[in-house]
């Protein structure tokens, strides 16, 4: 007789106000034989409050490896396990991610159950680009390999994003005043869904200011978002020169390398032509 394998459910909660909980969430909690958690103790207030009495374990950051293996066999077993974190979703920047994979390593299915994320949260109310987004996690603690990281992240023209903790927040402000410039637009959101919930949107100059004269304001959680680098039409110009500079090089009528550029960068088709007639003429 074969045995029906379990499913893995990976379970958004709350990052902050319990109401934000999900039906689909209370369900699957009420129906798991087992739930993992980071913090058994912070999540059994959770559960409390859903009336959910479901077998509770850890599996932190410092465990997952040691546990995951014992998990793999009742999951195999046939028994259905949800994993949740502290707080939003887990494996953002939370554990889980070592069961997830052998899970899948072991054809057990892995069931998203979505809900609460601070980053998309704070994403949803910033007021900047959300089209193309660089989600950073925490940026290093300190000094020379956060300089380096946000240097690294300098030219991006995505909206960054980062997670920070309150003794590190002015830290990070400034180094990103440094790196960014002070005008550099962004936003802080901080303590989402919770009581004093503040989201801020300045120029990063203006941010550091308000928080290092407001010093409450630097309690809580954070996700700070910053606005990607403008491109200069120069740039632009720049990299559509160099794509039609290499096709018509490598011997392309003007009209195919015209095209290849344009599936390539999109854009005006129209000057892309100009471009390339003026580089041909140029020769
Ligand atoms: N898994 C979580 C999620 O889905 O967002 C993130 C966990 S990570 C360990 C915790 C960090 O998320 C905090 O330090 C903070 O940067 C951010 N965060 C979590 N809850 C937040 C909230 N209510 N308001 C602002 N930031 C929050």
């Amino acid at each position: 007789m074969s045995i029906t394998k379990g499913k893995l459910y990976v379970v958004a909660t709350p990052i902050g106000n319990l109401g934000d909980v999900t039906l689909r969430a209370c369900e699957v909690l009420s129906a798991a034989d087992l739930i993992l958690a980071e913090d058994t103790r912070h999540s059994g207030i959770l559960l409390q409050h859903l009336g959910i009495r479901v077998s509770l374990q850890s599996l932190h950051d410092f465990n997952e490896r040691v546990k995951t293996e014992p998990i793999i066999k009742r999951l195999l077993a046939g028994e259905q396990v949800a994993l949740i974190s502290d707080a939003g979703t887990p494996l953002v920047c939370d554990p889980g991610f070592h069961l997830v994979r052998r899970a899948i390593e072991e054809s057990i299915k892995v069931i998203p159950i979505p809900g609460p994320c601070a980053l998309t949260a704070a994403l949803s109310v910033a007021g900047l680009p959300t089209d193309r987004f660089l989600f950073n996690g925490f940026a290093p603690e300190r000094g020379v390999p956060r300089r380096k990281l946000l240097e690294s992240l300098a030219g991006f023209s995505a909206t960054l994003v980062f997670y920070e903790v309150p003794h590190r927040i002015m830290g990070f402000l400034k180094d990103a005043i440094a790196v960014f410039g002070k005008e550099r637009p962004a936003s802080v959101a901080r303590e989402m869904t919770k009581k004093f919930e503040c989201i801020y949107r300045d120029s990063l100059s203006n941010l550091h200011q308000f928080l290092a004269s407001h010093p409450e304001q630097q309690r809580g959680e954070f996700v700070v978002m910053i606005h990607g680098a403008d491109q200069p039409e120069d740039d632009t110009r720049q990299e559509k020169v160099r794509l039609l500079k290499i096709l018509l090089g490598n011997s392309l009528s003007v009209k195919l390398a015209v095209s290849i550029a344009s599936e390539i960068l999109g854009g005006n088709r129209k000057e892309l032509y100009r471009l390339a007639l003026e580089l041909e003429k140029n020769e």
